[in-house]
């Protein structure tokens, strides 16, 4: 193992295009429950569909009651080793931008800016209007539905909803033509805790592998690119990454 770690290093190292692309798994170690492994989330929850939402006053209740449950999680979580070991290789000069299929908001919040970091199923510490698209924050909602107010709407007499995407919702086009991009011309593809199973954003190390991208997986379980990548890693990501970042540190 320590032999493909140095290898990643190494070619992290080179200083070419480097790009990482996170799923749930690098938040796992936050104490955020991914979605399908035993005792993810949706062992808990049966999603609300975007229709359903837009459509029903009682599946706006049960959404924002889904997500004022898995919020409480999700505001003590901190970015932890994984998000830390990216952060330093963006310090250092060695990544160029992280692809994420998370929400948590953690990548920014160890330190890389937004710019750098493309979110493709949005955001839940923010609210966004259906209607006329204003922005606001989780906390501001939760404390109206504190208040007695289960499906809060804004001024303007839209439904708001966590800046998330939902099932059937269709994905955000710039964030979704920014990763494809950045896929397409990068030199190094680092996939971490994702099954690579949700679309499109399962399709980037796809377009990485096209472009002759060295790709590499650090991910607990199955993917289907795990014949295709580069160098394959079957562990935790928090010690992983801190090994392949302070390793990188010494090859630069
Ligand atoms: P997933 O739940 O489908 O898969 C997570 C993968 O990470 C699994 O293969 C699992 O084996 C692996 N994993 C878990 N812990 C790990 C660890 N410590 N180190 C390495 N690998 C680990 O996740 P996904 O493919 O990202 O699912 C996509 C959807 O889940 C996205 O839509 C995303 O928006 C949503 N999601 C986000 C969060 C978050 O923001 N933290 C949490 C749950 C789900």
């Amino acid at each position: 193992m320590q032999d493909i770690l140095e290898a990643i290093a190494k070619k992290i190292a080179e200083g070419g295009r480097n790009i990482a692309f996170t799923g749930a798994g690098i938040s796992t170690e936050s104490g955020i429950p991914d979605f399908r492994s035993q005792g993810g989330i949706w062992d808990q929850y049966r999603p609300v569909y975007f229709d359903e939402f837009m459509s029903s006053r009682d599946a706006r209740v049960r959404y924002w009651d889904q997500k004022i449950a898995m919020w409480d999680g999700l505001e003590k979580a901190r970015p932890n080793a994984g998000h830390q070991a990216l952060a330093k290789l963006y310090d250092m000069g060695l990544l160029e931008a992280i692809i994420t299929q998370n929400i948590d908001g953690l990548h920014q919040e160890s330190g890389i800016p937004g710019d750098k970091v493309i979110e493709l199923h949005g955001n839940t510490r923010r609210v966004r209007c259906m209607t006329c698209g204003e922005t606001s924050t989780v906390a501001e909602a939760k404390q109206r539905i504190l208040d007695g107010d289960p499906a809060p709407e804004c001024h303007c007499g839209g439904y708001l909803k966590p800046d998330t995407i939902s099932f059937g919702q269709a994905m955000p086009q710039k964030e979704v033509e920014a990763a494809a991009r950045l896929s397409s011309s990068c030199d190094f593809f680092l996939v971490v805790g994702s099954t690579l199973v949700v679309h499109p954003a399962a399709m980037m190390p796809e377009y990485a592998r096209r472009a002759g991208a060295y790709l590499a997986i650090v991910n607990l379980s199955d993917t289907p690119y795990d014949n295709a990548c580069q160098a394959l890693v079957r562990e935790k990501a928090g010690p992983v990454l801190q090994a392949i970042a302070d390793m990188a540190e010494e090859y630069r």
